[in-house]
């Protein structure tokens, strides 16, 4: 089966990379269509909401290392579970890329609302943790967020949809996107780009259960550096996907006599001394008491039968999550492993990561106890990460551009990084869209 229409730009997949192109070229031109693997998903809480960081048969994503990786597949992308927090990279990175993103960048930061995170939302342990850094002489910052501060009530449930719709999500982008007339296809996964002679010229996708095909001047792939190198290897881009890096994180914690951090906005403030030359980005960090069975009871089923659902509620119940205080720091890890055209994910963290990360231990261990947490009660959680990328690099499977060896067959997500930025990617992933949305209006 096929849709008669011939669009123009078809872009695959609605998380912060395709929706910012989406809006972009929308605004300019028609002829576009978003095609997107998930549904429209709009229910928020921890309950109703973990359920998309699953795949079908329940099981949560975790890399042949054992490094748990978060991510949601619906409209809007991981976007909708993120945290709004908005980072600009420093200045060292896009020299070492070699790119100048600073007008995008700023126009992201126009259009995403971000502003430093306003003192009267700061939880009291984060206050604490605060202090503490700062009687070691370690200044936290307050963090720039994708936040309409004068819509947040303050829950701390970022990373279950937002019940007022204060953060930034990249639904914001696919909304305007429709007005100004792109259309959208929800529940259709594309396998693979159709070109001939060297050019796109289509998509096949499957959708039900059948396969349709689509077609179009112009192919975007923006699936997430999980998904996009598959369709790129399926596509007969072979190279895609050999290497990638996560933005590991690891988390530590502590209890106090007197505070803890649930529903406090977590990452609310950072550390930006170790960003440069340590490349660690520490905040301080606190889960849901059904999480931290995870990282202090050391219980992480694969699969969340209900069965295992049962458990994990019961253990939870055993901590004493309203004494507990955490942070955690993210590194810019090396790009090492492999996305498989299975979906398996390879990746073991380097011996130049462990240490990055040991090294991020004892610095949230120091800043820890300073806040006031009882140094026998330090405990450190598994390897995570929220971040993929690097899978389709600038310079290796696509030009400056973000054009891939197929004409007409362009890359605008998180795998075009050509190293990763050790911290959060969201802006830095809108500015590449705008830059590309600019470069392809430009070749009308
Ligand atoms: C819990 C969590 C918290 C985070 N917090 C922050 C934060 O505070 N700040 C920040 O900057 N970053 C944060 N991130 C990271 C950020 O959300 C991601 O880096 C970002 O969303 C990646 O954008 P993307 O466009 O590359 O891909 P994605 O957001 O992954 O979007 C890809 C889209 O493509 C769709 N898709 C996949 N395969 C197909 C297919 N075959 N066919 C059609 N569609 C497909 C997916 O369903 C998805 O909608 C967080 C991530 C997680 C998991
Ligand atoms: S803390 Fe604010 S931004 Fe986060 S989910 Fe709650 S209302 Fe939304």
């Amino acid at each position: 089966m096929s849709i008669e229409k011939k669009y123009d730009y078809i872009i695959v997949g609605s998380g912060p990379g395709g929706a910012t192109i989406a809006k972009e070229l929308s605004r300019k031109t028609k002829g576009v269509l978003i095609v997107e693997y998930g549904p429209r998903f709009t229910k928020t809480g921890a309950m109703k909401v973990t359920p998309i960081f699953l795949d079908k048969e329940k099981r949560d994503l975790r890399t042949d290392g054992g490094i748990w990786i978060g991510r949601s597949r619906v409209l809007g992308g991981s976007s909708y579970v993120a945290m709004g927090n908005a980072v600009t990279p420093p200045e060292k990175i896009f020299k070492e890329w070699r790119i100048d993103l600073s007008e995008e960048l700023k126009s992201a930061r126009r259009d995403l609302h971000v502003n430093p995170m306003p003192s009267h939302l700061i939880g009291e342990g984060t206050k604490r943790i605060n202090e503490g850094a700062k009687s070691l002489g370690w200044e936290m910052k307050p963090s720039p967020k994708c936040v309409d501060f004068s819509k947040c009530i303050s829950c701390g449930q970022c990373m279950f949809g937002c019940p007022t719709k204060a953060k930034w999500t990249a639904l914001d982008f696919i909304d305007e996107a429709i007005e100004d007339g792109a259309e959208l296809l929800l529940n259709t996964e594309v396998k693979h780009v159709l070109h001939k002679n060297g050019k796109a010229i289509g998509i096949s996708t499957i959708k039900k259960g059948s396969k349709l095909e689509i077609y179009g001047k112009n192919v975007i792939l923006s699936a997430g550096a999980l998904e996009t190198p598959r369709i790129l290897q399926n596509s007969g881009i072979s190279e895609a996907g050999k290497g990638l890096a996560l933005d590991v994180f690891q988390t530590t914690y502590g209890y106090t006599e007197d505070v803890g951090m649930q529903n406090e906005i977590i990452l609310a403030t950072y550390l930006d001394k170790f960003i440069e030359d340590k490349e660690l980005f520490p905040a301080p960090y606190m889960y849901i008491p059904l999480y931290l069975v995870r990282d202090i009871d050391g219980y992480a089923p694969v699969k969340i039968s209900i069965a295992n659902q049962i458990k994990i509620a019961l253990r939870a119940k055993r901590i004493n999550a309203k004494r507990l205080i955490g942070m955690m720091t993210k590194i810019r890890d090396e790009i090492s492993g492999e996305v498989g055209n299975d979906g398996t994910i390879r990746k073991t963290l380097t011996k130049r990561d462990k240490e990055k990360l040991d090294e991020a231990h004892e610095i949230n261990k120091k800043i820890l106890i300073a806040a006031g947490a009882n140094p026998k009660t330090i405990l450190k959680g598994i390897y995570e990460s929220g971040h993929p990328c690097c899978t389709a690099p600038i310079g290796k499977i696509v030009d400056e551009n973000q054009e891939t060896e197929i004409k007409g067959l362009f890359v605008s997500d998180a795998s075009i990084f050509p190293s990763p930025l050790g911290m959060p990617p969201i802006l830095t992933i809108v500015a590449f869209s705008k830059r590309l949305a600019r470069y392809l209006l430009s070749c009308v």
